[in-house]
């Protein structure tokens, strides 16, 4: 039943109901005050008669007719009774006085019950109708019956008081009514607006005014029902903004939500006015393109949307820029129902997050695969790391001196191998681990498994290496909390922050929030290496700032030397630069002696690949640091 029908039908009960119930209400009053109203009557006529047949009995013992007429006569003040008689003790009329046409008979029915001919009989006891009625009193003087009185006795008045009352009660009731109305009215209408302001929250978001995700959804419902009736094509599109959180972190909520607003108001003017847009989560926004089938024409119109939010946000002190990650699911190609549809949109956002951000992807059978395989990999990997090392363990790469091969550290590698037996590649779990937050408790579990290890080499008596260990630039944008977790891990195994290096990438130089960590871990003590320096963005402001001690050359500029005369170039410029910084060199991925030779006479101080040394297991490790040639610097 729609819900405006079933309202009316509502309301009409409502009335129906309280109208019966007034109405029973309104019978049961006046019954009630009908037969108090009698009785009251009733007792008052008995107490009149009494006092009359009192008053009359003198005339009655001197049989003297003018006297009882003129006490009789006294009826006349009293309108409910109309007409009164006195007769004698043997039934003949002495007095009787009526303000009516009444007569009453010469002669009182007494002992047989006739009535007088020519008049109204007069019953033998007192007798009510429902309009009125003779009342009889039988008076007595010195304990012998003298007479009796009669009185024809007129309700009418009675019913006036009852019609009266009624009138009163209606009146009462119809203001009572009209005030009660007034006031529901303005009550339902306060409700009206209400239960108004109560959908609008339900359905659409308070921050951008955009529909929420239950209303998204139902319009998502309806799209798929045109597209499957009308053979009408779509496109759902799953947008996420890249890296909001930090807008959050920077600006506080408040400005965060005025930022969630202008993206809101750029995606709604971008898109037709006919396209669906509303907001499905914190920073997540999706879009219905209703009769678009054209992959070219959909990818056209989602470069749109992503240049809109490229274009920077008026925030203050400094303007913000954000991305936006975009997966694509076609209708009805990708899914006919609705939460499928929105699934695989998002799985398609979820790789092109992945693939660098601020672009797009088309969802396929092989990123249902791939979202699939990373999911189990992530619930994989949690179970791992909530058992006690659950197939995760550490490989330690040696790091070796350009000139005198000897090993001056190790760089410390997470390995996993599933239950299965299946070994994962890092390439593969860390990007699991950093999209899903797990980065940081394999991070910490990489620290205390690497310290564990560092026991277990002492134990052995084998001289311990400083340790190189790979810190996710996604490690640090939770605040520099992980200072105080390293330095409370080392401090457990009794371990030396100087004994330890950070690796980290260049983006976690130039991010804002992760450069106060590693300010934090520089002051606590850890030394800090740049991972696979040439790949980012870094300055050398940057490196000077945070007394970065080493850089490591990312391996695709080491593979091609000395033949490539360009990545050669480069490894002489990175040494020179750092060393007149003060920075340390090293080389990552040597695989061959002439690689080495090169890089030895470029000036490069650590090499660090599998000529010199593969990752392997701690205890492998004990046997390669013992080999006389391996002896640690
Ligand atoms: P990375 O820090 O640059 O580590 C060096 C990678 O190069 C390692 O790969 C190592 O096995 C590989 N490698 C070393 N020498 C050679 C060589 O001569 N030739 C070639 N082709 N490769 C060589 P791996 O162990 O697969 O690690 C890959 C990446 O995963 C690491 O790159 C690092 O970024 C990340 N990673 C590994 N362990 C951790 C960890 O515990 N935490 C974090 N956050 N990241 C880690
Ligand atoms: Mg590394
Ligand atoms: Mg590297």
């Amino acid at each position: 039943m729609e819900p405006i029908v079933r309202i009316r039908r509502s309301r009409w009960l409502s009335l129906v109901s309280t109208v019966l119930t007034l109405g029973i209400a309104f019978v049961l009053l006046m019954v009630h005050q009908y037969v108090v109203g009698r009785q009251v009557l009733l007792e008052e006529l008995h107490t009149e008669a009494a006092i009359i047949a009192e008053n009359s009995s003198a005339a009655l013992v001197f049989d003297d007719a003018r006297s009882g007429k003129e006490i009789i006569a006294a009826i006349r003040h009293t309108p409910r009774i109309v007409a009164a008689a006195l007769y004698r003790a043997n039934g003949m009329l002495l007095a009787a006085e009526s303000s009516g046409t009444r007569s009453f008979p010469s002669n009182l029915s007494g002992v047989d019950g006739e009535p007088a001919a020519g008049s109204v009989g007069v019953p033998d006891t007192t007798s009510f109708g429902a309009s009125g009625g003779l009342l009889r009193e039988d008076i007595h003087f010195n304990g012998a019956m003298i007479g009796t009185l009669v009185l024809e006795v007129d309700f009418t008045s009675l019913y006036r008081r009852l019609l009266e009352y009624a009138a009163g009660v209606v009146g009462i009731a119809v203001v009572a009514l009209a005030l009660a109305y007034r006031l529901t009215r303005r009550l339902r209408r306060r409700t009206a607006r209400a239960e108004e302001r109560l959908e609008h929250f339900a359905l659409y978001d308070q921050v951008t005014g955009l529909p929420n995700r239950r209303l998204f959804e139902d319009e998502l419902r309806k799209v798929v029902d045109h597209v499957r009736r009308q053979a009408v094509p779509a496109a759902l599109l799953f947008l996420d903004v890249d890296d909001f959180k930090k807008v959050n972190d920077s600006f506080g909520h408040e400005v965060g939500d005025q930022v969630l607003a202008m993206v809101a108001e750029r995606l709604r003017s971008t898109l037709r006015a006919g396209d669906v847009v509303g907001r499905i989560g914190g920073d997540e926004f999706a879009a219905v393109l209703y009769g678009v089938g054209d992959p070219d024409y959909t990818a056209h119109v989602v470069r749109k949307l992503i240049a809109a939010i490229s274009v920077p946000f008026p925030t203050e002190p400094t303007p913000t820029h954000i991305g936006l990650s975009v997966g694509i699911a076609m209708l009805p190609a990708d899914g006919e129902d609705p939460a499928a549809l929105l699934r695989h949109a998002d799985m398609a956002m979820y790789v092109a997050k992945g693939q660098g951000k601020n672009g797009y992807q088309f969802f396929s059978e092989s990123i249902d695969g791939k979202v699939r395989h990373d999911l189990r990999l992530e619930a994989d990997l949690r179970l791992a790391l909530k058992e006690h090392d659950g197939g995760l363990w550490v490989a330690y790469q040696p790091k070796v001196c350009a000139r005198t091969r000897r090993v001056v550290g190790v760089e410390a590698l997470a390995r996993w191998r599933t239950e299965d037996g299946g070994f994962v590649s890092p390439a593969e779990f860390i990007p699991v681990a950093e999209h899903t937050g797990l980065i940081s408790e394999l991070g910490d579990w990489v620290l205390d498994r690497v310290c564990r290890d560092l026991a277990e080499l002492r134990a052995t008596g084998v001289a311990v290496p400083k340790v190189a260990v790979n810190v996710s630039p996604l490690q640090l944008l939770r605040g520099d909390a992980i200072v105080g977790r390293a330095s409370r891990t080392l401090a457990r195994y009794g371990e030396r922050a100087t004994h330890f290096e950070f690796e980290l990438t260049e983006s976690a130089l130039t991010e804002a929030r992760g450069a106060r960590v590693l300010e934090a871990l520089r002051a606590a003590g850890f030394a800090l290496a740049i991972d696979d320096f040439g790949t980012g963005y870094s300055s050398l402001g940057y490196l000077k700032r945070f007394q970065v001690s080493t850089l490591k050359i990312d391996q695709s500029f080491i593979s091609g030397v000395p033949g490539d005369e360009e990545n050669a170039a480069i490894v002489r410029a990175v040494v020179q630069m750092a060393h007149a910084l003060n920075i340390s060199v090293v080389a990552e991925g040597v695989e061959t002696e002439v690689q080495a030779e090169f890089l030895a006479m470029a000036g490069c101080d650590i090499l660090q690949g599998y000529l010199l040394g593969r990752p392997m297991a701690v205890n492998e490790l004990a046997t390669f640091l013992r080999e006389p040639t391996a002896a640690v610097v």
